[in-house]
């Protein structure tokens, strides 16, 4: 936690990502420019919400030296010992070996910790403060205003940044309707401290098939989706979020688990495949990408044929599938750790299909592992409470068959490719955000260490330190 209530003041011009968001003032040619360069690459269609590389340099330069016992390097997964970072302003400016600067005025000591990119969730729900029952789901919908769940919102992305996440990508709101586009401008504009964002607004769900469900006919209750029916619906949300802000459309493609007697886990799928076609189609016609929330057997194979970009959960996965995701370049998202938090609850409220999932999860990671599918980092937090670490997944994924250094790289530089912005996070590397996290020990013997986070800087700005 800080202390010094940096978040809560005036972003300072060297504060990076809030630097571009700030009104221009007259006598501000230079950052006024800089404004209009964020516009023409928004308004031509390049990453939504990626400011510029400022080459600039002055006297009002901001730099500090981070001194590692070691680095973990996100692209190889490898650690380098004795390791010297220089940060200028937002940007990593140097990577150097050894104690570079001995005795200097700004260095951060962390010759005890070995250091790692930040890390990276893409698969997060700051809307939701878990729903292992129904009935948890419903309650926030019913009883909580979507402006109160705002306000809770803004303390789960303070808590996922001092957990060490200073990107995630946010997969919907769960029925509170556009407010993750809210709470992503609250921190580029520096009024809340948290992750840089990527964001999916409402979702999509066809007609009875997502909560809430089960009330009287006559009784009007919220959807935690926008439901769409057909493939004109489907292009007319995809279009109307994306308007509202989107990043990425996504879409819930099966529900209605149930283990089939071969071991295979069945689905009901949602949408048909030319819903889902058409949704892909006009997501990716306005250059967005589409999350799809697949767990079975049908809703894997639809979304992969329709074209998706990330396939999210995935607890049962047809090895023609897999071979299909290989070839698209399809990510794997596989939020293990939700599953084990949620099963027992379910199976207690009648659902003892999510205890057998489990099991058949671990075996399509790794026959996603052996076929190659490119695996990301993604964690369902929000799916369970934001007071538990979503960095307990790790755990899980080298439980499953990944070493550490693999699991590292799915949160760093895997993470940041399926985000698009392989240029900007992802690894410790010069021209990148300074986006550093630190732990006490060594992750590549130990994953749980990276549950106990305690150096996070996010754009050159200190958040937590030991
Ligand atoms: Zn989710």
């Amino acid at each position: 936690m800080q202390k010094d209530g940096r978040w809560s003041s005036v972003p300072s011009p060297s504060s990076g990502q809030a630097k571009f968001n700030r009104r221009p003032k007259s006598h501000e040619p230079a950052l006024y420019r800089e404004m209009f360069l964020v516009w023409a690459v928004c308004a031509f269609g390049f990453l939504p919400g990626i400011p510029p590389r400022v080459a600039a340099q002055s006297s009002a330069d901001k730099i500090v030296h981070i001194h590692c016992g070691s680095l973990i390097e996100g692209k190889t997964g490898e650690a380098r010992s004795n390791v010297t970072v220089v940060v200028k302003n937002d940007r990593v400016s140097e990577v150097i070996s050894g104690d570079a600067f001995p005795g200097a005025a700004n260095t951060i000591d962390l010759s005890q910790e070995t250091c790692l990119p930040g890390l990276i969730d893409t698969h997060t729900h700051v809307l939701l403060q878990g729903d292992v029952t129904a009935a948890d789901y419903d309650e926030q919908l019913l009883k909580q205003s979507t402006e109160y769940r705002a306000i809770l919102a803004t303390v789960n992305v303070r808590r996922a940044l001092e957990y060490g996440f200073t990107t995630i990508r946010d997969v919907e709101t769960e029925g509170a309707g556009y407010a993750d586009v809210d709470v992503k401008r609250a921190i580029n504009e520096g009024v809340i401290p948290g992750p840089r964002m990527q964001v999916a607004t409402r979702a999509m769900d066809v007609t009875g098939a997502y909560p809430l469900l089960g009330y009287a006919p006559n009784v009007p209750v919220p959807h935690g989706v926008e439901v769409v029916d057909g493939a004109d619906e489907g292009r007319k949300a995809v279009r109307e979020q994306i308007s509202h802000g989107a990043d990425w459309i996504k879409v819930y493609s099966d529900r209605g688990y149930r283990v089939r007697e071969d071991g295979v886990l069945d689905d009901i799928p949602t949408f048909t495949a030319e819903e889902l076609k058409a949704i892909v189609d006009e997501a990716h016609r306005e250059r967005r990408k589409v999350a799809s929330h697949a767990i079975g057997l049908h809703g894997v194979h639809n979304s992969v044929e329709a074209g998706v970009d990330t396939i999210e959960h995935g607890d049962y996965i047809a090895d023609g599938d897999l071979k299909t995701m290989v070839a698209h370049g399809t990510y794997y998202v596989n939020t293990i750790y939700v599953g084990d938090y949620v099963a027992q609850g379910r199976a207690a409220a009648g659902a003892p299909v999510w205890v057998k999932m489990l099991s058949i999860h671990e075996d399509t990671f790794r026959r996603a592992m052996k076929a190659g599918v490119k695996i990301a980092f993604g964690t369902d937090a929000g799916g369970f409470p934001w007071t538990e670490n979503p960095a307990k997944e790790f755990a899980y994924m080298v439980k499953w068959g990944m070493t550490p250094g693999q699991a590292i790289r799915s949160a760093t530089s895997t993470a940041a490719e399926l985000l698009g912005w392989s240029d900007q996070v992802g690894s410790v590397e010069t021209g990148k955000y300074a986006d550093i996290v630190a732990v006490a020990g060594d992750p590549l013997k130990d994953i749980t260490l990276l549950e106990h986070v305690n150096f996070v800087m996010k754009n050159g700005v200190v958040i937590k330190h030991p």
